[in-house]
């Protein structure tokens, strides 16, 4: 049971349908009014001072929140609101939604453009880093500003959308470069404009016959899910193919609200893929993102990206070390659906773009065979195909008597180890006995 902010006596029920969840601080909301993604954009958390009265900030706590708030604005749905529980000092869904004082006093480390985006800007808003793709800024605003957004630098620029003039030399340049055939709409949060700034934005993408597909980046299924409205299917429908990557960081965002949001998109021919940020306190541990991709895949959403929290400006707090990124790959594959894996990827500095890192499960390679292991920590020989189809000379051994090792597995003597107490091998051993009594 969740409970009201500061009133633990007032159960915070969120009833299917979604109409405002009883509990919350807007009582007189009614359930038209919070499923209008511009009732919950009017109705935003954007002062500190609205915070503080909305969950027992101390005075003191509030004048550094808001010296936080003047450096990096704050925004947050009421919808997204209703989603944290006050009871935990260390809810995921806050430390997403509220400024914390290591933004402020974070600002020394890091960079505010890490990835140098800025550096492979040939046009305002437009970053293009690698051969076939690019990436368009179409506006600054999101209807929630992430605490550890990595276009933070881009908030200080004000909540507005790039002018027709704008995007008209980003059209321009996408039309003048042949090799683009996947354009990335982003921000900012693209799903925030208006339906029809939208349509002109997809409309004059799909006029250059050398883009294949658009992506859209957005967090609006996550934070405001409303906001996919008919309106907004039927322009995504009409300039098709078009892929929607989303970011939902932990389970308790996979509501019933979200996966409605997912589903509308995927009856209107977009498939929805996720790109999870890496971030400490919030989903830093295996389980969770476990829990959170199965949940993903039960809405029909694919895990596409683990991201690396980048090294930016005021986001040291949010880091995790890459280990943990391993240490949460190392729990996935195998151990679950494929289809729940993502790619782990670090976006590195000065531009390096996206490099996809894993455990180590080539142990090592020879002439003919190399030596793998699974996620049990069996050790297998791979052998290679021959390219002139003969087999490889092979001289008479002069090593001691074949041991369970390694170098065995690369000769080809041994074709895998396994550990001891290995349970798929038990099962098999316990099918096998039952498989043929013994008299
Ligand atoms: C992430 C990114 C892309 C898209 O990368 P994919 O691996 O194709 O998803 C394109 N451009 C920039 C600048 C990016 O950061
Ligand atoms: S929605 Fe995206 S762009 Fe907007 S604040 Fe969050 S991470 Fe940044």
């Amino acid at each position: 049971m969740e409970t009201h902010p500061g009133d633990d006596a007032v159960p915070l029920r969120r009833p299917k349908g979604g109409a405002a969840p009883v509990g919350l601080p807007w009582p007189h909301a009614t359930r038209e009014q919070w499923n209008d993604y511009r009732w919950q954009l009017s109705n935003r958390i954007t002062s500190v001072e609205d915070l503080a009265g909305l969950c027992g900030i101390s005075d003191e706590e509030a004048r550094l929140l808001s010296r936080v708030s003047d450096l990096y604005r704050m925004g947050i749905t009421p919808y997204y609101f209703s989603l944290m529980r006050f009871d935990d000092a260390d809810d995921p869904i806050a430390r997403q939604a509220i400024p914390c004082a290591e933004e402020y006093f974070g600002v020394e480390g890091g960079e505010d453009d890490p990835l140098e985006e800025e550096k492979d800007m040939p046009v305002p808003g437009l970053t293009h880093r690698y051969p076939d793709r690019c990436l368009l800024v179409v506006t600054n605003f999101c209807s929630m500003y992430c605490r550890h957004c990595t276009r933070k630098r881009i908030w200080t620029l004000g909540e507005a959308a790039k002018t027709e003039f704008e995007l008209s030399k980003m059209f321009a340049y996408v039309k003048r470069h042949e090799e683009i055939r996947d354009v990335i709409v982003s921000g900012g949060d693209p799903l925030t404009l208006p339906s029809g700034r939208l349509e002109y934005i997809l409309k004059n993408l799909r006029k250059i016959p050398h883009v294949e597909i658009i992506r859209i980046g957005t967090r609006v299924p996550v934070v405001l899910p409303m906001r996919v409205d008919d309106e907004l299917c039927a322009v995504l429908e009409k300039y098709g193919p078009i892929w929607l990557n989303t970011q939902f960081n932990h389970p308790r965002e996979v509501t019933d609200e979200a996966k409605a949001a997912c589903d509308r998109l995927l009856r209107a021919g977009v498939p929805v893929n996720n790109q999870t940020v890496l971030l400490k306190g919030v989903n830093d541990h295996p389980e969770i993102i476990r829990k959170l991709n199965t949940e993903l895949l039960k809405a029909k959403v694919r895990p596409y990206y683990l991201f690396q929290c980048d090294m930016v400006r005021g986001l040291e707090h949010f880091r995790t070390r890459l280990t943990k990124g391993i240490e949460i790959m190392e729990a996935l594959r195998g151990h679950t659906s494929g289809l729940a894996v993502p790619s782990y990827v670090v976006d590195v500095p000065g531009g390096g773009g996206k490099i996809p890192l894993m455990p180590t499960y080539i142990l090592s390679m020879g002439e003919e065979r190399t030596v793998l292991r699974n996620y049990e920590g069996i050790i297998v020989s791979y052998e290679e195909a021959r390219d002139d189809g003969r087999p490889s000379a092979r001289p008479e051994t002069t090593m001691p008597a074949p041991r369970n090792d390694v170098y065995r597995l690369l000769t080809g003597e041994l074709r895998s180890l396994t550990p001891a107490g290995n349970e798929r091998m038990a099962r098999r051993k316990r099918r096998c006995e039952s498989a043929s009594p013994t008299t």
